[in-house]
Formats: structure tokens, sequence, C-alpha cells
């Protein structure tokens, strides 16, 4: 099943995609909620009600009329993984991590699959990570890796765009990994228990040309690994993202670096769930809500 948010109304809006059709959710059945965290949370009961709007024919639209949001445009966690894949750690120029490289990414970075990226006014140095992501179903704690699959609800793609600069020239990489429209999710939840998660063909082109091509088999440390893990440290919630780390072909590792630049399209692409794709603009550094000597909130 594919679940997605849309833009409708005004505001977002959970729907499930059909062949060339989309089911608006709340419309066909009020008892779905319309927000994708409280959907996912309400666990097998409303994913029942989600099968029975599909079956019931109603509240169909188009989808070539209709702008996908990120599956959960807001996450209160959007945890990411580096060097996870062994030529990525190579072209990075780092030893073999024996324990996965977990940083966060704000969840305000946060936007939908076919919406502009920033070119930030304070750098030029931008880069593209195409990733398999994950999205958390339920609330849990010290999940064991055999149980892993229970709590994810789905699966995404992920552009987990970074600023190397800002990056790199410390130790913590939150700031290189949070500025504002950095991370692409979508187009949709595929529910997890469709395919196998670490055996998908990744492709991430710029301008049509193929620069990352792998496979999640490739994953140094596997998804459930993954939420063993942080679930060891925090209460994992639905809606909370992973993004599970990139292959190599990242534009800092060529000589010289291939940054993205305004105009260039990015798109990655995995086997089984979909494809997002983005243009670059430059960041409008306009209409900033608050002004010198104003205070904020
Ligand atoms: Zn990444």
């Amino acid at each position: 099943m594919k679940l997605a948010s849309i833009q409708a109304d005004g505001g977002v809006r959970t729907a499930t995609i059909l062949d060339g059709e989309l089911v608006d959710l709340h419309r066909a059945d009020p008892e779905i909620p319309e927000e994708m965290t409280e959907l996912l949370a309400g666990g097998e009961p409303v994913l029942e009600r989600v099968r029975a709007a599909i079956s019931s024919g109603a509240a169909r639209l188009p989808l070539d009329g209709c702008r996908l949001a990120a599956p959960v445009p807001r996450p209160r966690k959007f945890f990411a993984i580096g060097l996870n894949y062994a030529d990525h750690v190579a072209e990075s120029g780092q030893p073999t991590p024996e324990h996965p490289t977990v940083f966060s990414k704000m969840p305000s970075c946060v936007v939908g699959p076919f919406d502009d990226i920033e070119r930030p006014v304070v750098s030029t140095a931008l880069d593209y990570e195409g990733e398999l992501g994950f999205v958390i179903g339920r609330r849990c704690r010290h999940v064991p890796r055999e149980r892993a699959h229970e709590v994810i609800a789905g699966y995404v793609v992920i552009n987990d765009v970074s600023v190397r600069d800002y990056q790199l020239r410390t130790t913590q990489w939150t700031l290189g990994k949070s500025f504002d429209t950095h991370g692409v999710v979508g187009p949709w939840i595929v529910t997890g228990d469709e395919f196998d998660p670490h055996a998908l063909d990744i492709r991430t082109t710029v301008n049509g040309e193929v620069r990352q091509q792998s496979n999640t088999r490739n994953l140094i440390f596997d998804c459930f690994m993954q939420v063993e893990l942080l679930s060891s440290v925090c209460t994992l919630e639905a809606g909370d993202i992973v993004a599970t780390g990139t292959p190599g072909g990242v534009g800092i590792a060529h000589d010289p670096p291939r940054w993205l630049v305004p105009g260039d399209v990015v798109r990655v692409e995995i086997e089984a769930i979909g494809a997002i794709e983005n243009r670059i603009v430059e960041e409008s550094p306009v209409g900033l809500p608050v002004r010198a000597g104003q205070k904020a909130g």
C-alpha cells in the first residue's frame, strides 16, 4: 500500500495512491485521520479502514492534478546514518565504522518529493545523497532487530541534501544537514510487507547523468539494526524518519567537486518505492519573518 500526503484545500491530507489515481482518505472516511502521524499511530484498525476506503471507490481523484507533500510533513525525529555503504566510506577516506554514525536532520528541513531545493545564500557547496528511508509506525522502545519490521510502517526515498563546508568544518554534522528544503522525502510511504528492503536498486541522477547506483543489500548496518540501536536510546514514535545512508558517487567525491547549481534537476529512484525529483533554486533572502531588531517569539 502507498500512503501519501497531498496538498488540498490549503492544507495537507492523507491519501493512498492507486494506478494514476488517489483516494482522499479523510473524505472517503472521516474516521481516517487527515494527518499522517495520527494515521500511522492508529495502527491496524485504521489501516483496515484505509483498505475499506480503497475498495469503496469513494473520493477518488486523478493523481495528475495533485501536489504531493512529504508523506510525514513534520516528523518529530529525523535521524540519518552516515558512512553506511562501503564505496561511500572509501570515497570519504574514512575507516569502516564499527558502529553506525548517527546524526540528526532538523525536522524543519523536510520538503515534498517534487519541491525545489534551495542553494543557500551562505554556501555553494551543495551536494546530494540518495537514500532509502523508513518511517516508524508505532511508539516503541528497546526493539530487538528480529522484531524491527513490526515497528516500521514502510519505506520512502530520501535526498539527504548536504552543505559540505558547513558539514565538515566541525565534527558535528547537524548544521550542514539541516538547511531549509534539504530533507526531501517521498513520494509516498510504501508499507513494509511488500518487499525485502535490503534488496532494492537505488539510483541518483543529476540532469539525467547517473551519479550514484547501488543496491540496498550493500548497506553496512541494515534498517533493522538501526531500529535496535535507535530504540535502545529513545522512544521511537509514529512518523519518525530514518535516512539509512548513501552509496558512493556524491558530488564532493569528484575532483574537482561537482556541486549542485541552480537549474540542476536531481532525481533519486528506488526500485519498488518510486522516485523523487527536485530542481535547485537560489535561496531567496527576502521575506524573512523576523527583521533585524525585532525579537522572535
Ligand atoms: Zn546521508
